[in-house]
């Protein structure tokens, strides 16, 4: 297969930039020697690699919550210990709760991105 033109070419990057800004093929093509069907051609091999940047993004994202979550789960632990210690039977229980609603959220975080636990999202 012929490699893409546009993929290839040193201002690929000034070019994705400008056809996201929705400069016309024509004006594209005449600036950097192209031709406007490879151009068009090359539209797919954006979108796709836009995508997966934002695909990368919001895993990003979710495995950032994950870990707030993982800092609330343990400082839960050591406030229900506290609790315990000073007998106060009411607090603990609050921490009791609390832990099953961190423990919800992070199972649908997981669930609804397939994350693998302990995996970094780079190796997801
Ligand atoms: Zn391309």
């Amino acid at each position: 297969m012929k490699r893409c033109t546009v993929c290839a070419h040193p201002a690929k990057d000034e070019i994705d930039r400008d056809l996201q800004a929705g400069v016309p093929y024509r004006t594209l093509a005449a600036q950097h020697g192209l031709s406007a069907s490879a151009l068009f051609r090359h539209t797919k091999h954006l979108a796709r690699a836009l995508t997966l940047a934002s695909d990368h993004h919001e895993l990003t994202r979710r495995q950032a919550i994950l870990d707030k979550l993982e800092l609330l789960e343990i400082r839960l632990d050591r406030l229900f210990h506290n609790a315990q210690d000073f007998r106060s039977l009411h607090v603990a229980l609050g921490c009791v709760q609390e832990s099953v609603r961190v423990l919800a959220l992070q199972e649908r975080i997981r669930q609804s991105t397939r994350l693998r636990p302990g995996v970094p999202v780079s190796q997801q």
